[in-house]
């Protein structure tokens, strides 16, 4: 199932839901702020095409690297490297390598920065663009999906 994370257009607290196409809004825990909210059948199965806080269709993706879990993480080998001669730690470079940040990748919609994990159409969103960034988010430009064309 997808993770959705919507920015508090408000006080930008994170909300997190999952897709349903019945929920038209969400509430915002920390200022009560009411978020619409329009998920259709296509979320519900893990693919985005089109946000659904603010409807565009420009997004990008990034390496989510989950600092909390990784610091836990990092500690608890060093701990364990005492009796395993280093070993753990070994381990931990691996499996961040391998593992951890190739299945942790996060979408993110450029105009209201909402993030999407477990997307199943990864391949189809491109990497950051600063140009498109500037443009989405300055002069309120609309791409529609598509990638910037010069
Ligand atoms: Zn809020
Ligand atoms: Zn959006």
């Amino acid at each position: 199932m997808m993770e959705v994370q919507v920015t508090c257009s408000q006080c930008g607290s994170s909300i997190e839901v999952v897709p349903d196409v019945h929920a038209h809004k969400i509430n915002c825990d920390v200022c009560g702020h009411v978020q619409v909210i329009k998920f259709t059948t296509d979320h519900e199965a893990g693919i985005l095409k089109e946000c659904p806080v603010c409807s565009r269709m420009d997004f990008y993706k990034q390496k989510d690297f989950n600092r909390k879990i990784g610091v836990i993480l990092f500690v608890l080998a060093a701990v364990l490297s005492i009796w395993t001669y280093g070993l753990s730690l070994v381990v931990l470079y691996l499996f961040d390598l391998f593992l951890f940040r190739k299945l942790s990748m996060v979408i993110i919609c450029y105009k209201c920065r909402t993030n999407f994990r477990r997307v199943m159409n990864i391949a189809d969103i491109r990497d950051f663009d600063h140009e498109m960034n500037d443009r989405i988010v300055y002069s309120d430009h609309d791409f529609k999906g598509k990638p910037l064309s010069h």
